[in-house]
């Protein structure tokens, strides 16, 4: 009985590969120098390199169940996001950090359902999402905004990491929360100014910030609550 995905394997090395095989060899010679940072969502939905146009040697890539990004303290664990964003920002001097969520994501509807008891995993790491559920009934409204408020939660703690606060703090790194709509194939970009998620087809950037001049004064509050308990540090518009 034939094996589709060996089928697949074969069909890549004898297909496809001899097209891009002289741009693979440059990047062994020469070595990956990625300029992007891309942590996802684990959904099979999600497929970075069609949303960004990017090719081989251009993502440096992390996923996981909700495309969250642990505390920087190390205390629970062994965390691969965590030695992935050390590494990106260390050895290979990224210049950009996306933390990209998506609609329908089961990472954060978890947040809202039983976990079986074997899942002691998933359950501990669904601890990184908690504060982006909203306390009201799931409807896909809720939803939608924990999905959005689990990104900027992501992007706060990837502040607690001194060495992207550093390169944040000196200009030389830009952080982009992204929620993607799968259905309609259209990024919403998180705008630290304005607190808000805009499509990028109406976005002036991709994410930019946080940047220090708009860390002064709360600024959730004032444009959308539900992203208030978030903020460990505050945002201003300038
Ligand atoms: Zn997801």
């Amino acid at each position: 009985m034939p094996d589709p995905l060996l089928e697949r394997l074969r069909r890549f090395h004898d297909d496809t590969f001899p097209s891009v095989q002289a741009q693979f060899e440059s990047l062994v010679q020469e070595g990956q120098h990625p300029s992007i940072l891309f942590i996802g969502c684990s959904d099979s939905r999600v497929v970075p390199y069609l949303l960004t146009g990017a090719g081989p040697g251009e993502l440096f890539m992390v996923r996981n169940v909700g495309a969250f990004v642990p505390p920087y303290d190390g205390s629970a664990g062994f965390h691969g996001t965590s030695a992935a964003i050390e590494f990106a920002v260390l050895n290979l001097k990224v210049s950009r950090i996306v933390v990209c969520g998506h609609s329908h994501c089961g990472g954060i509807r978890a947040l809202y359902e039983e976990q079986a008891p074997q899942a002691k995993n998933l359950k501990a790491w669904l601890d990184l999402g908690r504060d982006a559920a909203l306390p009201v009934q799931v409807t896909p409204e809720a939803l939608r905004r924990s999905e959005q408020r689990a990104v900027v939660l992501q992007l706060e703690r990837l502040m607690g990491y001194p060495m992207v606060r550093a390169q944040v703090e000196a200009k030389a790194m830009t952080l982009h929360g992204w929620h993607y709509v799968i259905e309609e194939g259209e990024v919403h970009v998180f705008d630290v100014k304005s607190g808000q998620f805009v499509p990028a087809s109406l976005a002036s950037h991709s994410g930019d910030g946080p940047y220090p001049e708009h860390l002064s004064e709360p600024v959730f509050n004032e444009i959308d609550d539900a992203y208030a308990p978030l903020h460990h540090y505050t945002l201003v518009t300038p």
